[in-house]
């Protein structure tokens, strides 16, 4: 019998909202925009986001929104885990936290253990903290690192403040690294050199299988293709590399595919590196996630970091690099080396 009292969750149909960001101008201007979503003060973030016990899948069904402000240093060295692409200065800075998508294999589940969504509205404070390290050396940053900031970019507007604030500062270098099929950004945003915008690259059978809510391979491509064309400095990653039954013809399946859509000679460069996750993040996910394949495959933890046993690891990426190099010069191909 249908019911027309029943009201069902939809995403961000709950908003948090910490009692010192309720003031500020972004926090007004979402909340303006889900006038239907129920509103409810917190004191700090990390009351809801960090919370045990959490139903990770349940809440990625309709994830809460949590509006909260980043107080302390924002900025961060980048994990060893993730490529540096020959920077000496490597950084990650975080204003959000959680994702609109849903990958298996995310390090967020692990790390966090919550499928909300927070978002840091005060930019300006990263900005002068960013500001001020950029003074001593020039800095590589990713800003896009515990979220995909392209997917949130109508809530936020923060891609396009970035591309400005980049574009402003000589010394630095940021990559937004992305899974999101948007192209309006490339409308929005001024190119510059210095900002990089890195897609995510698998094929399509892994994308249906792991990485839920994210973009067809050939929305990512056509999107890429779209941003090379206005003239953004474009990486592809085919990162992770995920190891499964048929993975050789999938991979050079993909790479083929690639370079149809994608004139190769304008990429900035390519990435390639197997899947791989520091032990503590995974511990919590084989946990949350017994019936993973992704999750439950029988990795080497070497160095603290459950990668790929190193003859499969050594077979795949040299596989995806041998099929590239091919396609585009060696110096523009970076592989993971940690
Ligand atoms: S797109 Fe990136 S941040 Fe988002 S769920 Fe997938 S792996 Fe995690």
């Amino acid at each position: 019998m249908k019911s027309d009292n029943i009201s069902y969750n939809f995403p961000f149909s709950h908003i948090y909202v910490e009692k010192q960001a309720a003031d500020h101008p972004l926090t007004k201007e979402i909340l303006s925009r889900f006038k239907k979503s129920v509103v409810i003060p917190i004191d700090h973030y990390k009351d809801v986001f960090n919370r045990t016990h959490q139903d990770f899948e349940l809440q990625k069904t309709a994830p809460a929104l949590i509006l909260a402000k980043n107080e302390g240093a924002s900025v961060f060295a980048g994990s060893p885990v993730c490529q540096d692409f020959g920077n000496d200065h490597f950084y990650y800075t975080s204003c959000a936290r959680g994702c609109i998508f849903n990958c298996e294999y995310c390090f967020l589940r692990g790390m966090y253990g919550s499928g909300n969504v927070v978002i840091f509205v005060n930019l300006e404070d990263i900005f002068t903290e960013v500001d001020m390290m950029c003074r001593q050396h020039h800095m590589y940053l990713c800003v896009s690192y515990d979220t995909d900031l392209i997917a949130l970019e109508s809530l936020t507007g923060f891609v396009s403040k970035w591309s400005s604030f980049t574009e402003s500062h000589d010394d630095l270098t940021i990559e937004i690294r992305t899974k999101s099929f948007r192209k309006d950004i490339y409308d929005i945003c001024k190119p510059c050199p210095r900002t990089i915008f890195a897609y995510t690259l698998s094929p399509q059978e892994v994308i249906d299988r792991y990485e839920q809510k994210t973009a067809s391979l050939s929305d990512r491509l056509e999107a890429a293709a779209y941003a090379i064309s206005k003239g953004f400095p474009v990486r592809l990653c085919f990162d992770p590399v995920i190891y499964f039954r048929g993975w050789q013809d999938a991979y050079a399946a993909l790479i083929h595919e690639v370079a149809e859509k994608i004139d190769l000679s304008k990429v900035k460069d390519v990435s390639v590196g197997s899947f791989r996750i520091p032990a503590e993040y995974m511990k919590p996910l084989r946990k949350s996630f017994p019936s993973s394949s992704i999750c439950q495959f029988p990795y080497e933890n070497r160095n603290g970091v459950f990668q790929y046993p190193e003859a499969q690891q050594r077979e795949m990426e040299n596989t995806l690099v041998t099929l590239l190099q091919s396609l585009i010069s060696k110096d523009r191909i970076y592989r993971a080396e940690f």
